[in-house]
């Protein structure tokens, strides 16, 4: 069993993924289960706004669910910009959407994009990010914090990789705070493909939160591309299982369903 749970296509405005290609590429890789993860965004101002039609994304996934039907399990997921902010037309906009699954992501920092942000000086970026990450973990209505040190793709050309050691504070706050909410974590494996050259989060964060009693744990590739469909999702298994997860989960209408880690077996082709 392998699946992926941070995919996106054409619904988002920054990918030209088909659907249909997405679905026939996880099954052609041997994978059971994907996750359609769409970016959506009700702040006006992001980039992301204005691009989903849910009525289409629904629509398009119900066909290819017909089309796949016995080779592979697709769920209605999303990720959502800073759902921390404008959290009532956040509520009212996906109140009558059925979704399985809802990343929350903070992609912007005073709505303003990561690379812009980095580009500000005299201020501990690090800091600053996590401290977002966590008021979005302390409020926003998510499953799973996605990419919790997204950062550093951006920063490590620029003002580098973080040490856990001088963020421990926050990011066990982050962790403790997603415990108590029943809110987990992802392991995104779009930071090996990216300069970052380490998943988002790193080994450190991921075996914090397992120490810490933390459980609820997805795997995605947040692909944006046909090809990257499934991409290093088996190590991805592998390095949750050496950080002491015992499962992963799987969502369906927003219920984490846990699946045994030694039940994943891996069919590389
Ligand atoms: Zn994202
Ligand atoms: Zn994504």
């Amino acid at each position: 069993m392998i699946y992926d749970y941070h995919v996106h296509t054409n619904h988002s405005f920054d990918s030209r993924a088909v659907m249909s290609d997405v679905c026939a590429e996880a099954v052609e890789r041997g994978l059971q289960e994907i996750c359609f993860t769409e970016h959506y965004a009700v702040n006006p101002v992001l980039p992301t706004y204005g691009h989903l039609d849910f009525t289409q994304y629904l629509a398009e996934i119900e066909r290819c669910k017909q089309q796949y039907e016995g080779k592979l399990i697709i769920k209605a997921g999303i990720e959502l910009c800073e759902p921390h902010y404008m959290q009532t037309q956040y509520e009212e906009a996906l109140a009558h959407q059925p979704l399985d699954f809802i990343l929350g992501s903070v992609h912007n920092m005073n709505e303003r994009k990561l690379r812009l942000f980095l580009a500000q000086e005299g201020i501990d970026h690090y800091e600053l990010y996590f401290r977002e990450v966590l008021h979005m973990v302390q409020h926003a209505d998510i499953d799973i914090i996605a990419h919790l040190d997204l950062l550093k793709r951006y920063a490590v050309g620029n003002i580098g990789n973080y040490k856990l050691s001088d963020y421990e504070d926050v990011i066990e706050a982050i962790l403790q705070t997603a415990i108590t909410r029943h809110i987990g974590i992802e392991i995104n494996t779009s930071g090996w493909r990216g300069g970052a050259g380490e998943p988002f989060p790193s080994r450190e964060v991921l075996q914090l939160y397992c120490q810490m009693g933390g459980e609820l744990l997805t795997i995605g590739s947040d692909s944006h591309f046909v090809e990257h469909t499934g991409a290093e999702i088996s190590d991805a298994i592998q390095l949750a299982k050496e950080c002491g997860f015992k499962a992963i989960y799987t969502y369906n209408q927003r219920q984490p369903q846990a699946v045994a880690l030694d039940k994943y077996y891996f069919d590389k082709k």
